[in-house]
């Protein structure tokens, strides 16, 4: 738009998973405000803190400040990086990755993106490693975010598509909180609860989780669980429920399979050991499985708590093996819904952008998933070789496996657990490459080459929410400096190493001839064509007329499909839902008399991941002004610690110095660090001895062994006066 020409644009905003609608309001140069969209159905005109104030991280000073606005680069470690032209930036990255490629093999190359990038942003990235270089090494911060939840619906309902929609919040008759301090981490999404909650008060809430929350505290039953015990609650609801008649013998026998197997498992987890095991009361367990069993409509809500874990695949299955045997799915106001962290790890999910995932939700270990993306691409094949996924990519990076490492829209020099080893691979890499909106992340100051970035409020593309809803926007501002689009990043490097690697030369096309993302789009509509997510009917003119829409949206369709599996049929070879036998594994680290804490992270209500864009508006410091790690009153006066006492928070891998503060949420033997802030605001240091490196020093990189998501949750620690 011309500079002085007041515009209203719609858009998303770009924090977390409830995609809220944002109307932008702007100058043409600068963004002047931001309000809810009424039409959007995910929020109606409503923000929360941090979407209400967006438009305070796109000023023109801040740009100037925090931006990475032209191309850096630097031939010696120990260097500077100096500014360098687009032109001679992306010939030699095209040399250097060909070379590596020609020398180690196309698995020598590595890529680490984000579920903040757009789904067309994330299409190409994805063409690009597993299309021209060759390598599955291609995985995503929603690894550290929705792979568990991923593994937990492919593994019982055969297609990673959460079956619920917002809707189903006014039509439930129980809300089962699990896992996610929703009135923080989703809080609009939170809001519609409260209002539906006011609107009917037959609508009961049960939370479980190890600290009462905001949200905790506005349940009719809290069940103040023991971290990671979550398998051992649901299998204890199950085995309540069978006790006491209240499976739905009728739907497990016509839409389910493996039913005995499982029934066989949870016998053993009888109240008594169930209550014991998480730390609850007996009744209080009870009281969950009858409300659970009874009601006409549950709907389950969860997030990280069941996701961030070395058991996160067992603890999401366990939770819809009891949807399944109770039926509840597939109806109004019922179904396991998983509550997305990230504004497209869904896109993300959708395009297939990561180490074991191929286009549609297509699997990369099946052959014939890998010979139709080959076709639709038109290249030879797809390679078989499993990539790293996003612990073992930079475990690669450390012992030398993977030489280049490029890294997109994201900091895991803040977000990898167990940043001493994440330091220490960035170190070793031969050749990181970040690509970033921001200069100022940790993981920037890694960077050979630094790739500027678009970001919110200047891109265009598509984004889907947690309840399968893609939204389209377009640009409100220009491209600040010589900052690019991802999308155009990506094709543009792409372009040149298919020279280099001899493409075209045959006769072959250029497997990115796209001049805008629209045509990315139409070609990752097509390959959902047949899938569960069939999205061929849905255009940009279609999002544009109508609005955001949810899928799958097939050829024809007019509209959307709110619910999935009304039918009982699920996207399984025989149609049946699976039930996964899972059984109770405690943490990966038990607190003991070295470490007798048991350490869980979290979001705050006002901080957002890294705090690269809300740590720029000081208003949102207002609700949390520091780090701080909060413990019981008992545990804090039985060390003689006051509020405010600065303390060692010690791991096996690391140690921070926090202020303390009592909290009468925290059981004894707990403690609670927000996760957001980073080593600019907190000392202390890793096991490698450089610098505090944030929360994650102290937290363990084990992960689930089908979900591969590590566990950033829980960790054992010891607390000392410093
Ligand atoms: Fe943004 Fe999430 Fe807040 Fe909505 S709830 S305004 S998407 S941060």
């Amino acid at each position: 738009p011309a500079a002085g020409a007041r515009t209203e644009t719609k858009a998303t905003c770009c924090y977390c998973g409830v995609g809220c609608g944002v109307i932008v309001e702007s100058d043409g140069q600068q963004v002047t405000g931001v309000r809810g969209d009424p039409d959007h159905p995910a929020n109606f005109g409503r923000l929360c803190t941090k979407g209400s104030t967006l438009h305070l991280t796109a000023s023109p000073v801040l740009q100037q400040q925090v931006r990475a606005l032209h191309p850096e680069m630097r031939f010696r470690r120990d260097a500077r990086r100096e500014r360098a032209s687009w032109e001679s930036t992306l010939d030699y990255l095209a040399r250097h990755v060909d070379e590596t490629v020609r020398r180690h093999g196309p698995d020598s190359i590595g890529f680490y993106i984000s579920g903040q990038l757009l789904t067309e942003d994330y299409y190409v990235f994805n063409k690009l490693a597993k299309g021209l270089i060759g390598t599955n090494n291609i995985d995503t911060n929603s690894r550290l975010c929705m792979s568990s939840a991923v593994a937990g619906y492919k593994q019982t309902l055969g297609a990673d598509a959460p079956p619920p929609c917002y809707e189903d919040i006014e039509q439930a008759q129980l809300l089962f909180i699990v896992g996610s301090n929703t009135a923080y981490a989703h809080p609009i999404l939170y809001r519609r609860i409260e209002e539906a909650r006011r609107k009917n008060p037959a609508l009961k809430m049960i939370v479980a989780d190890p600290r009462r929350t905001d949200t905790a505290r506005d349940a009719d039953l809290f069940l103040p669980i023991l971290p990671g015990t979550d398998v051992a609650l649901f299998n204890g609801m199950l085995h309540i429920c069978l006790w006491e008649d209240l499976v739905d013998a009728e739907y497990i026998d016509s839409h389910t399979e493996g039913f005995a197997e499982l029934k066989s498992i949870v016998r053993d987890y009888t109240p008594k050991f169930v209550a014991e095991t998480c730390g609850i009361r007996e009744e209080d367990l009870v009281t969950a499985a009858r409300w659970f069993g009874q009601s006409k409509a549950a709907l389950s809500l969860y997030c990280q708590g069941l996701n961030q874990s070395a058991s996160g695949t067992a603890k999401n299955a366990a939770l819809i093996n009891l949807h399944l045997a109770t039926h509840q799915i597939g109806k109004p106001g019922a179904g396991p819904f998983s509550l997305t962290g990230q504004p497209n790890a869904m896109g993300g999910r959708e395009v297939g952008g990561m180490a074991n995932l191929l286009s549609a939700h297509r699997d990369l270990a099946n052959p014939e998933h890998r010979a139709e993306v080959a076709r639709l691409w038109g290249i030879d094949e797809v390679p078989a070789k499993p990539g790293k996924t996003a612990v073992e990519m930079f475990e690669a990076v450390r012992t030398g496996e993977i030489k280049i490492i490029w890294i997109a829209c994201t900091n895991p020099a803040q977000s990898m657990p167990e940043q001493a080893l994440i330091r220490e691979a960035l170190r070793h890499a031969e050749l990181v490459i970040v690509q970033e909106a921001y200069k100022t992340t940790a993981t920037a100051d890694y960077a050979d080459v630094l790739l500027p970035a678009t970001t919110w409020s200047e891109k265009e593309g598509t984004v889907t929410n947690s309840e399968r809803r893609i939204t389209r926007f377009k640009p409100v501002l220009p491209k600040p400096g010589e900052a690019r689009h991802d999308w155009e990043m990506v094709i543009d490097f792409a372009r040149r190493l298919e020279v280099r690697m001899g493409r075209g030369r045959d006769g072959t096309r250029s497997l990115f001839p796209y001049e805008g993302v629209e045509q990315i789009w139409n070609e990752h509509r097509e390959s959902t064509r047949g899938r569960d997510l069939d999205i061929t009917g849905l255009t940009y003119q279609i999002l544009e007329q109508q609005g955001p829409q949810q899928w799958p949206f097939p050829e024809g369709a007019t509209e959307g499909s709110k619910r999935l599996y009304e039918d009982g049929v699920f996207p399984t070879a025989s149609g049946r839902a699976r039930f996964v036998p899972t059984v109770y594994q405690p943490v990966v680290e038990k607190a003991d008399a070295r470490f007798p804490f048991g350490l869980t992270t979290g979001r705050l209500r006002d901080q957002w991941h890294g705090m690269s864009r809300t740590g720029t508006v000081a208003q949102l410091f207002s609700h949390a002004s520091e780090p701080a790690v909060l413990m019981s009153r008992q545990d804090m006066e039985r060390r003689m610690m006051a509020d405010g006492d600065l303390v060692h928070v010690t791991s096996r891998r690391g140690s921070q110095i926090l202020p303390a503060l009592a909290s009468e949420d925290i059981r004894a033997g707990q403690a609670f660090i927000g996760m957001h802030w980073g080593e600019e605001y907190v000392s202390g240091r890793g096991n490698d001895g450089n610098g505090s490196h944030g929360v994650n020093a102290l937290t363990v990189a084990a992960y689930c062994p089908s979900s591969k998501q590590p566990e950033l949750k829980h960790a054992a620690v010891k607390i000392l006066k410093a």
